[in-house]
């Protein structure tokens, strides 16, 4: 489904992506963990094109990315990606913030995009605030908010950077538990994540980066009962 084959990048001196090689299979959940500044999120855009890389290849279901005009926009369709600090439209309601994509890069007619977008609010439980601005939601719905608006798109995958980071803590349950059902329903996923329990749970892979390396790579239950390299032994005995 995503295939990462000898990618790098730099950010000037800092080599930021080192000969990353990863692949995720359909309807696998992969957890990418790590100490900050690691690459988790330059990875995970660049999965997404959002950043450039400069040698290696990225398959999305064995097609190579676009590298601009209609095909990445389709690509972005396909491989949906939810941030941290949702990105939400704030002058656009629930409703219209989960339907411009599927009109304007699906070309779906409004009628066909505003009734997907109220069977995906009804899923993630916001149902009654479609019309309601962002502003008006706690982070948590405006989390949910996004999550459905990239399932609008018929993903064929979906990153996570941080989803939770900026909820407070009793908001990221209600989130996670979206995540959590969309691994069950068998969505491809990646997810930048220090939600342990979600790891554990939800992930078939545990990926661990290190200054731009992904350093091990494996079932969660061997990961956190026997991280291999010192690297993850210390970072998880920091965390957990
Ligand atoms: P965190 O856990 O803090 O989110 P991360 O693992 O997601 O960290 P990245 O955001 O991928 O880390 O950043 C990796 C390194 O690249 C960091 O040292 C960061 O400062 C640097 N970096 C990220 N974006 C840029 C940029 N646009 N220009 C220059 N350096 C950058
Ligand atoms: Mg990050």
């Amino acid at each position: 489904m995503i295939e990462m084959r000898g990618v790098d990048k730099h950010f000037g001196d800092l080599h930021v992506l080192q000969d990353i090689e990863l692949t995720v299979g359909r309807g696998e959940v992969v957890v990418v963990i790590g100490p900050s500044g690691s690459g988790k999120s330059t990875l995970c855009r660049a999965i997404n094109r959002l950043e450039p890389i400069e040698r290696g290849t990225i398959l999305i279901d064995g097609q190579p990315l676009p590298a601009e005009g209609k095909g990445l926009a389709k690509l972005r369709a396909e491989v949906g990606m939810v941030f941290q600090s949702f990105n939400l439209f704030a002058h656009k309601t629930v409703l219209q913030n989960v339907s411009l994509a599927q009109i304007k890069v699906r070309g779906r007619a409004k009628t066909e995009a505003d009734a997907k977008s109220r069977s995906l609010l009804e899923r993630v439980g916001l149902s009654a605030h479609a019309d309601k601005y962002p502003a008006q939601l706690s982070g948590g719905q405006q989390q949910r908010v996004a999550i459905a608006r990239a399932l609008a798109m018929d993903p064929k995958a979906l990153l996570f950077d941080e989803p939770t980071s900026a909820l407070d803590p009793e908001m990221i349950n209600e989130v996670l538990d979206v995540m959590r059902q969309l691994a069950s329903e068998g969505m491809t996923m990646v997810v930048v994540t220090h939600e342990m329990g979600f790891a554990r749970a939800s992930a078939n892979r545990v990926v661990f980066m290190a200054d731009g390396r992904i350093v091990e790579d494996g079932a969660p239950e061997d990961f956190f009962s026997a991280p291999e390299s010192e690297r993850a032994r210390d970072f998880l005995s920091k965390i957990l």
